[in-house]
């Protein structure tokens, strides 16, 4: 049967007749079945990928570009008086993860799929996800964030597995979510739930009770973590997803065949970051359960694990106080033990130890102790992990250290977010390059001026199109013959939105002054802040009261904007990249392990302005220097700066006017006006007295960059050949190429 009378047979009825969600769910169903069909059991060695985050985003859409459907539904829905993109937005996004690290969990899922490589994802199902932002009184609000409905992508499985804690028992329960490949074979990501988990227990906002487990354990992504109650509720919630996920990989194999002695030829376990490290030990104790005795289960599990390390921030580099795993995991402690013992005997070193003086287990030590390949996630990453941060481990074992730079999969962050630029390279260079991203270089030879007013062009519909999205969804009016010149991130110190705020501030008092941009600007961001991290918070406060601010002087709205986005997450991303002219990636070098924003960006026609940190040093040695804007200090002074503690932000403030102008009017009337004096105060004391991400070092070289790109956009042609380089260039960044590269290095699967 076709597949428009199977879409109708599913409805039930006409298509004319049928509601947005009624379609949506026929649609989906449609796309599981088929999914199944595609299902393929082959090769005898499978990769688990163990990510406690997959941002997958919305799934439809991507699933009929994969399956090869997209062109005949959506015309099939035209034909009936029906827009695909308004069936999408029926869609709910699963927020199963919190940023960069969650997102290049699903592209990776997505590329491994379209290769044919025999992997999975393992992971847990968080109903309530990560929170959603609201904005209210220039603050940010936290409330749930419920995904699962009636009908949904999970498919309930027969499997689950009694999990022990110290002091209780749960049972799990499998849910499925399909991974189609493009053009090519399923895949499943393996969510792991409990059947316990109450809703029913979230009180105000995002808080709940953090003590009963049976019924919070799924409930939220990494919850509150400041207190105690949460740190542990954060053990519970790995030690489920390794526990679960290791009997799963386990009692695969063996049906396969497998006599566990021999696990590596079936098995190899990613674990990405340090939050599925109890995976180590896990599958020792269960290996001995099994019967296997423990120095040889040490040794299995030595030639099955790889770990993934995403941050050189130390607030992030997981360590579990010895009494925290006493009380949740118990079983864990005597195997965690042994495995320090032997690498103190064997090493006699405090550095790399696994339990370390004050009684935390470093989970990154065991995972490089203990598994046979660790890697960063951009060349710069790499090379700080061996030179500096995992120095004393990389002098241990440095045929373990590779690199592996992220990557983006092309078919979401092309194909399907900017449909418009798709089709123009299609037009160029054929279809070829949806499937070897090599080809998109042949896009470089379009330089004429007629290709780059088609370029310019693309660029402006998609404003345009940003522009409805941002004046349905939020009320906004932008501009779409401004530049947009956007940072959508995490909201972190390190990354520096406050830096971008303050050349907001710098360029509010120019236009206050006289001086005109002679293109009106509009700076757009979007970033959620950890609950906790107040900081943060105060950042996410001074650009909405800036925002407020701009957008209600006559004397300035017309030069100058600013847009704060409302729950930022894929969706959004979405709709803000293909839109975009100036990518802002202005981390402080040496902290941004590699981002995945900046490829996004570049793929879809905007020109980088960032430091030379992560992938953006990747980004510049692609483009060359006149295609993107490098500003700021190089990882190696702010290493230095960092080893002899002798940054002074005061020194900054004190010898640049500017900058003393723009801190200070964060304290000034104008913004004390409109928001709360303190959360501006103590953002104000925090760049003065401390300033620990440096937002002042860089600050000037970052105006001037700024500057210029404005100025290099009033070219527009010259402009427009920057955006080209910029796409024609891109092919580099597919995760397609990161994936190969993790299966030729590390994985080793027939293809
Ligand atoms: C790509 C992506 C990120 C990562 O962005 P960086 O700029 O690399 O930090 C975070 N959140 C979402 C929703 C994304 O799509």
């Amino acid at each position: 049967m076709k597949l428009p009378e199977e879409l109708k047979k599913k409805c039930g009825k006409e298509l004319s007749a049928c509601s947005n969600r009624e379609l949506y769910e026929a649609l989906m169903a449609l796309v599981q079945e088929e999914a199944i069909k595609r299902e393929s059991n082959e090769g005898k060695k499978k990769v688990y990928y163990i990510s406690a985050e997959f941002l997958i985003g919305k799934l439809l859409s991507n699933n009929l570009i994969n399956l090869g459907w997209y062109d005949e539904v959506r015309d099939t829905l035209k034909a009936n008086g029906k827009d695909l993109c308004e069936v999408e937005e029926a869609e709910p996004e699963p927020s199963l993860g919190n940023g960069g690290l969650g997102r290049l969990a699903a592209c990776f899922l997505d590329s491994m799929a379209g290769l044919g490589l025999n992997g999975a994802g393992i992971g847990l199902n968080y109903h309530l996800g990560l929170f959603k932002q609201e904005f209210e009184k220039e603050l940010q609000k936290e409330t749930p964030n419920p995904w699962i409905e009636e009908k949904s992508w999970l498919i309930r499985r027969e499997v689950s597995y009694p999990v022990r804690f110290g002091s209780l028992t749960v049972h799990s329960r499998l849910y499925d979510i399909a991974v189609t490949g493009y053009r090519n074979r399923t895949n499943w990501l393996h969510l792991f739930d409990v059947e316990s988990v109450d809703e029913g227990i979230v009180e105000e906002g995002i808080s709940f009770d953090k003590e009963d487990i049976a019924r919070n354990l799924t409930l939220f992504l990494y919850p509150d973590d400041s207190d105690e109650a949460g740190r542990k509720l954060r053990i519970y919630q790995q030690y489920f997803m390794v526990s679960n996920g290791a009997r799963l990989i386990l009692d695969e194999c063996v049906k396969k065949g497998c006599n566990l002695h021999d696990l590596p030829d079936y098995a190899v376990i990613q674990i990405n970051d340090t939050h599925p490290s109890m995976v180590i030990p896990e599958l020792i104790r269960l290996l001995t359960e099994r019967g296997i005795d423990f120095d040889e289960a040490v040794e299995i599990v030595k030639k099955t694990c790889a770990y993934t390390n995403h941050t050189i921030l130390a607030e992030a580099l997981e360590k579990w106080p010895v009494s925290y795993l006493k009380e949740v995991v118990p079983q864990l402690v005597p195997v965690i033990e042994i495995l320090d013992d032997r690498i103190r005997r064997k090493y006699g070193s405090e550095a790399v130890a696994v339990i370390d003086r004050n009684d935390l287990v470093h989970m990154a030590h065991m995972d490089i102790h203990y598994g046979f390949s660790v890697n960063g996630v951009a060349y710069l990453h790499t090379e700080i992990l061996k030179n500096t941060e995992l120095k004393d481990f990389y002098e241990l074992y440095p045929e373990k250290f590779n690199n592996k730079t992220n990557g983006i999969t092309f078919r979401r962050w092309l194909l399907h977010c900017n449909h418009p630029l798709a089709d123009y390279i299609t037009k160029k260079i054929g279809a070829e390059y949806k499937r070897d991203v090599e080809e998109l270089k042949k896009l470089g030879a379009f330089d004429d001026e007629a290709s780059l007013k088609e370029l310019l062009e693309i660029k402006h519909q998609n404003k345009l199109a940003l522009k409805h999205y941002l004046m349905e969804t939020q009320g906004i009016d932008v501009n779409e013959n401004s530049i947009f010149d956007i940072q959508i991130k995490r909201l972190h110190e390190y990354k520096r939105q406050q830096m971008n705020a303050l050349y907001v501030i710098h360029k509010y008092l120019e236009i206050k002054k006289g001086r005109l941009p002679s293109t009106p600007i509009t700076v757009i961001f979007g970033a959620k802040a950890a609950p906790a991290y107040v900081i943060a918070k105060d950042i996410i406060h001074l650009i909405l009261c800036l925002e407020k601010l701009i957008g209600s002087d006559p004397q300035v709205s017309p030069y100058l904007n600013v847009v704060m986005v409302e729950n930022y997450n894929v969706t959004k991303a979405e709709k803000l990249i293909p839109a975009c002219d100036i990518s802002q990636q202005i981390s402080l070098a040496s902290k941004e392990a590699s981002g995945t924003g900046n490829m996004k960006f570049m793929l879809n026609g905007a020109v980088t302005l960032g430091t030379m940190d992560g992938a953006n040093v990747e980004i510049a040695e692609l483009v060359g220097k006149e295609n993107i804007y490098i500003f700021g200090e190089t990882s190696e002074t702010v290493i230095e700066h960092y080893d002899k503690a002798d940054y002074v932000s005061r020194d900054y403030y004190e010898k640049n006017e500017d900058i003393k102008e723009a801190v200070d009017f964060i304290v000034g009337d104008e913004l004390m006006e409109l928001g709360n004096e303190e959360n501006l105060k103590r953002l104000h004391d925090e760049l003065l007295k401390k300033d620990w991400f440096m937002t002042l070092l860089d600050y000037e070289s970052y105006a001037q960059a700024r500057e210029q790109a404005y100025k290099d956009y009033e070219d527009r042609m010259e402009w427009a050949k920057k955006m080209l380089v910029n796409i024609s260039s891109a092919g580099f960044f597919s995760s397609d190429r990161t994936i190969a590269e993790y299966n030729r290095d590390i994985w080793k699967l027939d293809v």
